[in-house]
C-alpha cells in the first residue's frame, strides 16, 4: 500500500550569520498509514525539523513531500525547479494533521471548551454541530467534569489532554506528537501514551512520535527510526530494532528504556501510600 507520509530524499539547510546549519541530510522515510512511528533521538538531532516538513511548517531546501498521495512539495536543487501546493490547499491540509507539543501550547484566557472550540473556527460544522463535537472530544479525552475551566486549573497531563482533542478537531488521520510527554512525571506520561495507543488503535490515526525517550517509543510504537546529526542512522520495527541495534546511539538508547523498567521494578511506592489517607493522595 501506498505510506500515507513519503518524505523523499529531504534536505533542511538554515543559514546564520556565518554558520551553515544541515539539519536534515538527505533523510528519506515512508510512514504507512496505522503506524505508530517513533522517531528518537537527542537534542538538536534535527527530529522536529524533519516532522515540521511533512505539514510544510518547515519548508526544505530540497526532496519531496507526499502526503495521502498528494505532493506537498518538491524541490530539486539541481535543477532549481519547486512545485508547491496553493496557500489554500496548504491550510485545509495542515488542519487534517494534528500537532502535540511539550509546553501544550493552549490559550490561557480561554477555557477547556474554548480551547478546543478555537480549532473549529474554519470549520463549516453549524454551531449546534460544533458544540456536539467538542463534548464528544471532551468525552473521548475524559475531560467533560473540566470542559469550563482554565488551563491554569488544570495538571499537566490534563492540559495535554485538551490539547489532544484540539488536534482532533477536523478528524485529522496524521497526529505528529513533538515530545508531548517530556514535560510530564512517569505516570502521566503512560497515560498520555495509553490514549495515544487508543486513537491509533480505535480510530486508526497514524502518529508520528518524537521523543528523546526511547521508554516512550517502547511503549506504543511499531516502527523506530533513530536521528542523529541531521541523518536517520537507523530504522526498522520495534521488535527489529530492540532485538538487533547495530549501532551504538541506538544501544544506548535501548538501554536507558530497559533501565527504566528495572527501576520501576525495585522501587516500591507501598510504604508512602500506606502513609497516606486516600484523600490526600489526590
Ligand atoms: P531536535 O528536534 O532533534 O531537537 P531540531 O530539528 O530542533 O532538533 O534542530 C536541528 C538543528 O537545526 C539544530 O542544530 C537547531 O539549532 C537547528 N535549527 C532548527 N530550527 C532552526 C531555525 N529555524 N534556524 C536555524 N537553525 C535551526
Amino acid at each position: 500500500s501506498q505510506p500515507i507520509i513519503a518524505l523523499d530524499n529531504i534536505n533542511v539547510t538554515f543559514h546564520q550569520k556565518k554558520r551553515t546549519i544541515n539539519a536534515v541530510k538527505n533523510v528519506s522515510v515512508h510512514i504507512e498509514r496505522g503506524d505508530v512511528y517513533g522517531i528518537v533521538g537527542y537534542s538538536g538531532a534535527g527530529k522536529s525539523t524533519l516532522v515540521r516538513v511533512i505539514n510544510l511548517l518547515q519548508e526544505p531546501t530540497s526532496g519531496s513531500v507526499v502526503v495521502n498521495d498528494e505532493t506537498f512539495f518538491k524541490a530539486d536543487t539541481e535543477a532549481g525547479a519547486k512545485t508547491h501546493i496553493s496557500a489554500k490547499d496548504l491550510r485545509n491540509r495542515r488542519r487534517k494533521i494534528g500537532m502535540i507539543f511539550q509546553h501544550f501550547n493552549l490559550l490561557n484566557e480561554r477555557t477547556v471548551t474554548e480551547n478546543v472550540t478555537f480549532a473549529l473556527q474554519h470549520s463549516s460544522l453549524s454551531q449546534a454541530q460544533k458544540e456536539a463535537k467538542v463534548k464528544e472530544l471532551l468525552a473521548l479525552v475524559d475531560l467533560t467534569d473540566r470542559a469550563e475551566q482554565y488551563p491554569s486549573q488544570l495538571s499537566g497531563g490534563q492540559k495535554q489532554r485538551v490539547a489532544i482533542a484540539r488536534a482532533l478537531a477536523n478528524d485529522p488521520e496524521i497526529l505528529i506528537s513533538d515530545e508531548a510527554t517530556s514535560a510530564l512525571d512517569p505516570k502521566t506520561t503512560n497515560q498520555i501514551l495509553a490514549l495515544l495507543k487508543k486513537l491509533n488503535v480505535e480510530l486508526g490515526l497514524t502518529i508520528v512520535l518524537i521523543t528523546h525517550e526511547m521508554q516512550a517509543v517502547k511503549e506504543i510504537a511499531n516502527k523506530v527510526a533513530v536521528m542523529q546529526n541531521g541523518e536517520i542512522i537507523e530504522r526498522g520495527s520495534l521488535l527489529e530494532i530492540f532485538a538487533q541495534p547495530t549501532e551504538q546511539l541506538t544501544k544506548e538508547f535501548i538501554e536507558t528504556a530497559t533501565n527504566i523498567d528495572k527501576a520501576i521494578e525495585t522501587i516500591s511506592f507501598q510504604p508512602l501510600v500506606q502513609n497516606l489517607k486516600s484523600d490526600e493522595v489526590f
